[in-house]
């Protein structure tokens, strides 16, 4: 954006402008970053790693190295 008080124009990112050291206003749509891994979605993924981990480990594995030697 350009400087209200200078006119130069300053990356979105600064917060003051680089030529006469304005505070610069914020944007006016603040983009609210889309949060992936929620407190619910956390849990749901640690349920879901628990619930493989317990197939491999009680199934898989078993059904790979359990099973009793043939003759
Ligand atoms: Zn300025």
């Amino acid at each position: 954006m350009n400087c209200p008080n200078c006119g130069v124009y300053n990356p979105e990112e600064r917060k003051v402008c680089w030529r006469c050291d304005l505070e610069l206003p914020k944007p006016k749509e603040p983009k609210k970053r889309r949060v992936w891994l929620t407190p619910g979605r956390l849990w749901m993924i640690v349920a879901i790693a628990l619930m493989i981990w317990l197939l491999v480990s009680y199934v898989l594995l078993p059904m790979l190295f359990g099973t009793p030697a043939g003759p």
